[in-house]
């Protein structure tokens, strides 16, 4: 055959110039006048024999699927419509498994009819190319949702709403069941936002995450993602949420802020081993914006609370009366409920500045605003409303009550020390309750308390008083 192959290797070496073939896997040459044959390794390793050739069962060896267009190619260099033909196809080898191939067929010589002599047969396995740009696409979608999600993310300061989108997005790229995003502390996980479950299931739901041996406590342990293909063979203690699916996979990502591992994101699935590297990656990757989003949250919060804080006192200035203040108004229309304000006022404040400096007036107010705090209810809420006066929020609370709160505060108040050897001064309080109507205003209600205060005063301090509807009151205070 040797004289045969040089137009073969011309033709070989014309398509290897022009980039057509690949790095060599193997050629295969086919002499069908001599009926004589070279196979390449990569062919024979897909059980391909000489016999396939004379028999024209080379099309078997190839999957169905790429068998048409096969036998399509073959045709066409058999009839002399083509003397070069290139096919990439699936087939399996001797191990059953699949392989993708690239087949460049060169017809060298025919004979005076134009039937094929000599054929040659370039193949090339390119399954792993085909995996890797399997891979990349794969890449690309992910790195498209992801670049969605953040988008999604950066458009809202509310924490539910993030993690609800952040793990709604998660699930189109990893088809879960159920995902719940937990929030650590004091050895506890408790839910902060859940997709999948029945909402009541999850209200409050809390799981120990510490001395305890479970796929949770694991992850939060090892600061690393548990993958659980098989729960209850691996975990015979696995905690079951009652709610529809029978967990058989899980995967539990710690979530990591600043190397605190400040919660656990996992996910459930009804599917046995379920969950792969890939979506380890991809969840791992969701579950550091999950971390970073309740982060941000929470100093969000802190933020918040410090600027409707007042610094000397610790409770509410008058920032936190524009915001809390108005919520709880607005809260006792729309509940139809009485809101109770008192107005009190330090007495003579200005001549204890005076004799014992303001530093101690400082820990006057210090001590008046903590003694009052500790003496009302969870609701109430106590404002520094200016230098030594402060304003009080009692929602649900009636006239008579508010001033029942009033006389005990007045009263706690006198028995108050600033420090071992002084008591505290005294104060007048104003008292006014009412159901916020529509159109009613916050501090329309103060005014009238305030009213009462300076009635207070005038009567001659260390007293409370009762806002006064009559008209003459007014004119006596304008
Ligand atoms: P009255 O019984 O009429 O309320 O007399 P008063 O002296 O308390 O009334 P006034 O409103 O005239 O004085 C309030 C004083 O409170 C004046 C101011 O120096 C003092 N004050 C206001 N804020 C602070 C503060 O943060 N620290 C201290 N030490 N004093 C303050
Ligand atoms: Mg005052
Ligand atoms: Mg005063």
């Amino acid at each position: 055959m040797p004289e045969k192959l040089s137009p073969l290797i011309d033709a070989l070496l014309t398509s290897q110039k022009s980039g057509e073939i690949f790095a060599s896997n193997g050629f295969s040459i086919i002499d069908f006048a001599d009926g004589e044959i070279l196979l390449s390794e990569g062919l024979e390793k897909l059980r391909v024999r000489a016999v396939d050739f004379w028999d024209h069962t080379l099309a078997d060896k190839v999957f169905p699927e790429d068998r048409q267009s096969f036998l399509a190619l073959y045709e066409k260099l058999r009839a002399g419509k083509a003397d070069r033909a290139q096919l990439q196809l699936r087939a399996l080898d001797e191990n059953g498994t699949p392989h993708w191939l690239m087949l460049t067929f060169q017809v060298v010589t025919r004979d005076e009819r134009g039937a094929v002599t000599l054929l040659a047969i370039h193949d090339h396995d390119s399954t792993d190319l085909i995996a890797a740009q399997q891979e990349i696409r794969e890449r690309l979608v992910e790195i498209e949702s992801l670049k969605d999600l953040l988008f999604s993310i950066n458009k809202s300061l509310d924490l539910n709403e993030t993690i609800n989108r952040i793990i709604e997005h998660l699930h189109r790229i990893i088809p879960f069941d159920r995902a719940s995003v937990q929030t650590l502390e004091g050895g506890f996980l408790t839910v902060i936002g859940s997709f999948g479950y029945a909402e009541a299931l999850m209200q409050d739901l809390r799981f120990p995450a510490t001395g305890i041996d479970n796929p949770s406590a694991r992850a939060i342990a090892s600061r690393r993602p548990i993958i659980c293909n098989d729960v209850e063979h691996d975990f015979e203690g696995f905690v079951k949420v009652e709610s529809g699916i029978d967990v058989k996979s899980w995967l539990g990502i710690p979530l990591v802020y600043e190397g605190k591992v400040i919660g656990l994101f996992a996910l459930d699935s009804g599917a046995p081993k379920f969950y792969t590297n890939q979506h380890v990656r991809i969840a791992s990757n969701v579950a550091e914006h999950i971390a970073m989003a309740i982060e941000h949250a929470r100093q969000h919060t802190l933020v918040k609370e410090e600027a409707r804080t007042d610094k000397l006192t610790g409770v509410a200035n008058r920032y936190g009366l524009e915001t809390r203040g108005q919520e709880l108004f607005a809260r006792a229309s729309k509940d139809d409920q009485h809101l109770g304000i008192l107005m009190l006022d330090i007495d003579r404040f200005k001549d204890v500045n005076d004799r014992f400096g303001h530093a101690y007036g400082d820990q006057v107010l210090i001590a008046l605003a903590g003694g009052v705090a500790e003496s009302l209810r969870n609701n109430d809420y106590l404002v520094r409303y200016g230098g030594e006066e402060f304003v009080i929020l009692l929602p649900g609370t009636m006239t008579r009550e508010a001033l029942v709160v009033a006389e005990r505060l007045r009263g706690k108040v006198m028995r108050l020390k600033v420090d071992a050897e002084h008591a505290c001064p005294t104060i007048s309080v104003g008292v006014f309750s009412g159901v916020p109507g529509s159109g009613d205003m916050l501090h329309e209600f103060i005014r009238r308390a305030d009213l009462a205060l300076y009635d207070a005063k005038q009567a001659g301090r260390n007293r409370c008083r009762v806002w006064n509807p009559q008209p003459e009151y007014f004119d006596k205070n304008i």
